[in-house]
Parts: structure tokens; C-alpha cells; sequence
């Protein structure tokens, strides 16, 4: 094992926390602080206004993150897109911050 690619893991494994907490901390929930608002954050439409939330599970405070068209089909304001249907569930491909609307992780990174 060449012993470069050692240090490059260790720096590796020591940046992506950092990173991580960055990010976290980036896209915290504004009302209650909670950092994991990033990633569990539920999603929620509103066709009349045409404004598409992340509502945060803890306190409830929806943030504008993107555009909903009348036919349901959300754009974030992040480069995600996805679709509310009928009855307010969501699917997307990549919806919110960390794509996390499809249901994959999308990140692979170790818990
Ligand atoms: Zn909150």
C-alpha cells in the first residue's frame, strides 16, 4: 500500500466532516437553528402561490426554496426539480438541498 494514499484518506476522512458540518450549518433551520434542516426537511407546495417550502420537522418553519407550477411540478431554487401530486406527496428526483426527494441518499457517504 503506498503510504501517500494513507495521508491522502487521512485528509480526506478529516475534511469531509468538516465539510459536512459547513453545509449543515449553511442550511440550518433560521428559526430554531436545528442543523439537520438540511436533511430532513420536509417538503410542501403551494399551487396558488406557486411557492414550494422546506418546512422544518422540528418547529414547522417553511422557507421558500422553490417554484411550483399550476400542474404540481416543483423547480428548487437549488437545481432540483420534482412534482407535488394531488394529494400534497412529493417526488422528485432531486428535490431540496441534498436530493433526498427521490429516496436515495445520494451522497454515499458513511453514517
Ligand atoms: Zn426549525
Amino acid at each position: 500500500m503506498d503510504s501517500d494514499f494513507l495521508v491522502f484518506l487521512a485528509i480526506l476522512f478529516g475534511v469531509l466532516p468538516v465539510v459536512f458540518l459547513a453545509m449543515a450549518y449553511g442550511y440550518r433551520c433560521r428559526a430554531c437553528g436545528s442543523l439537520s434542516h438540511g436533511f430532513k426537511s420536509d417538503k410542501a407546495g403551494d399551487r396558488d402561490t406557486g411557492n414550494a417550502y422546506l418546512v422544518c420537522r422540528k418547529c414547522g418553519d417553511k422557507q421558500i426554496m422553490g417554484k411550483v407550477e399550476s400542474d404540481g411540478s416543483v423547480v428548487w431554487f437549488s437545481g432540483g426539480s420534482g412534482k407535488f401530486d394531488e394529494s400534497g406527496g412529493y417526488t422528485g428526483d432531486a428535490g431540496g438541498v441534498f436530493g433526498d426527494g427521490g429516496g436515495g441518499d445520494g451522497g454515499g457517504g458513511g453514517e
